[in-house]
C-alpha cells in the first residue's frame, strides 16, 4: 500500500500534476470526464469527475434512486515557493529565481537539497490558450544555507526572511535570459509563446518506509488524498452516491473558485440531483449525506510530549485519528463523531482522539469551510504525522491501509435517518 502511495506523491509534484494522475487513475477504471461548461447526460451505474481550473476535482457515481452523498474531501496542495512571473535573477556569478511563499512551510526544510519545478504553463494556442503540465524534474534548484563560519547564529533561532534567504540558485552564469528558454526546451515550444505560468519549487525526493514508519514529502495531504482514491476506487454498491473531492488551495485559506470554499462541491451535486430527475429533493438528499473531511493530524512529538494535550495525543500507527476542536475549526461533533467510530468499529481499524491543548491555537482544515456552501454532518479525520509542513514529513507506515480500509467501508454505506437520530447502514 505505501509503495502506491509514493507513486502517487511521485506523480503530484503539484497540484495540477494530482488531479491530472488522479484523472488518469479514474479514467483507467472506466470513469468518464465532465465539463462545468458543458450539459451533463448521466447513466446511472456510471462512473464521472469534473475537475475546475485543473487542480480540484470531484468524482461520483451515478445512481438513479439514491438516498444522499458519502463523501471524501481532501487537498492535494502544500507549503512550498511559487516562481514570480519575472522570475530571473543575477548577481555574484550566479542565477536564481525569485519566489514568493505559498502556505505556511517550515523554511529550513527546504535548504540545503535537489529542488525540482513543477506546475502549468499557459501557451499561446492561434486567438487562445492552452494549458500545459509541465515538471523540470529532480534536481534543477537549491536553496543554498550561509556557512555557519558567516551565520555563527544559525543554530540560534534564526529568523528566515523569505525575499533574501529562500531564493533558490538555478546554476552559474551572469547573463540573464535563462529561464523562460528552459520552460519552452522542455515544452517544445516557442519562447514567445509562453504567456504565464503557475509554478512552483517541490521537493523530489522518493517516499522510504523504514523501521515501521515512512518519510515522503507532501504527506499532508497526499496520504489522506490517495487512501480516499483507493478506497472509492475499491468500494462496493451503497444506496448512496459516493463522492471523492480534492480540493486546491488548502493551504492558503481555500477561498478561491477551486477552493473549498467555492461553489464546486456545491454546483456539483445540485447538477447531479438535476440531471438525475432530483433535483427539488436536493435538500433532502444533503440532510442524508455525510462529508469525512481527511487532512493529516499532528503525532505526539517524541522529543515535546509536552506540546500535546495530555489526554488527546495520538500516535503515529495508532490508526485513524478524529479530530476536535470547541471552536469548531474541526467539524467533529457528538453525532458525526458517534458515526465514525461506528464506522472504524466495522471496518476493523483502530481511531483516536486528537485535540490541541487549551492554550495552543491549532490549524484548519477543508470541513468547516466547505460547509459554508454544502452544510451537513461532517467529521474532521486524518492520519497522524510528525514535521508537517516539512519538505520531508514523516508518518506511521501501518496507518495509511487503516484509513483506506475505513473509507472503503464509508464508500459502501448510505446514511439513514431514524427514530433516534441516524445510521450509517
Ligand atoms: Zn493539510
Amino acid at each position: 500500500m505505501n509503495r502506491k502511495l509514493f507513486d502517487y506523491i511521485a506523480a503530484s509534484p503539484s497540484p495540477y500534476h494530482a488531479v491530472a494522475h488522479s484523472a488518469e487513475t479514474l479514467r483507467a477504471a472506466g470513469f468518464l470526464p465532465l465539463s462545468e461548461g458543458e450539459d451533463w447526460d448521466l447513466t446511472p451505474g456510471q462512473g464521472y469527475y469534473v475537475t475546475r481550473n485543473g487542480s480540484s476535482l470531484i468524482a461520483f457515481r451515478a445512481r438513479r434512486d439514491f438516498s444522499g452523498f458519502l463523501m471524501t474531501a481532501s487537498h492535494c496542495d502544500s507549503p512550498t515557493f511559487k516562481i514570480k512571473e519575472n522570475a530571473e535573477l543575477t548577481g555574484s556569478g550566479c542565477r536564481r529565481l525569485a519566489v514568493e511563499k505559498y502556505g505556511g512551510m517550515l523554511m529550513s526544510t527546504w535548504m540545503d537539497r535537489p529542488l525540482g519545478i513543477a506546475g502549468r504553463v499557459l501557451l499561446r494556442k492561434g486567438s487562445g490558450i492552452e494549458s500545459r503540465l509541465l515538471d523540470l524534474g529532480g534536481a534543477c534548484a537549491v536553496i543554498p544555507n550561509v556557512a555557519i563560519h558567516m551565520n555563527r547564529k544559525a543554530n540560534d533561532g534564526y529568523s528566515w526572511n523569505p525575499a533574501v534567504d529562500l531564493l533558490p540558485l538555478w546554476g552559474s552564469g551572469e547573463e540573464k535570459g535563462f529561464f523562460r528558454p528552459t520552460l519552452a526546451m522542455a515544452l517544445a515550444c516557442r519562447e514567445e509563446d509562453i504567456l504565464a505560468t503557475d509554478l512552483a519549487l517541490y521537493n523530489p525526493q522518493e517516499g522510504v518506509e523504514w523501521n515501521g514508519l515512512l518519510s515522503a514529502p507532501r504527506l499532508d495531504d497526499l496520504q489522506c488524498a490517495f487512501s480516499g482514491l483507493t478506497a472509492f476506487l475499491a468500494a462496493g454498491e451503497s444506496g448512496a452516491i459516493p463522492v471523492y473531492c480534492l480540493f486546491d488551495n488548502e493551504e492558503v485559506g481555500s477561498q478561491t473558485k477551486q477552493g473549498a470554499a467555492s461553489t464546486f462541491l456545491r454546483d456539483t451535486l445540485e447538477r447531479v440531483c438535476e440531471t438525475l430527475g432530483q433535483g427539488e429533493k436536493y435538500r433532502q438528499k444533503v440532510a442524508r449525506s455525510f462529508l469525512l473531511s481527511c487532512d493529516n493530524a499532528h503525532a505526539v512529538h517524541p522529543n515535546h510530549p509536552e506540546l500535546s494535550d495530555p489526554n488527546h495525543g495520538v500516535k503515529l500507527n495508532g490508526g485513524v485519528v478524529i479530530k476536535y476542536n470547541a471552536a469548531q475549526h474541526y467539524t467533529s461533533d457528538g453525532v458525526s463523531a458517534a458515526l465514525l467510530q461506528l464506522l472504524c468499529e466495522e471496518a476493523g481499524v483502530p481511531f483516536q482522539r486528537y485535540a490541541n491543548r487549551a492554550d495552543m491555537a491549532g490549524g484548519s482544515t477543508l470541513g468547516n469551510i466547505a460547509n459554508t456552501q454544502v452544510s451537513l454532518n461532517t467529521v474532521d479525520i486524518g492520519l497522524p504525522q510528525l514535521a508537517m509542513h516539512s519538505a520531508w514529513e514523516t508518518a506511521g507506515a501501518e496507518d495509511t491501509s487503516s484509513m483506506v480500509r475505513a473509507l472503503t467501508v464509508f464508500y459502501g454505506k448510505s446514511l439513514e435517518l431514524t427514530e433516534n437520530g441516524l445510521a450509517l447502514v
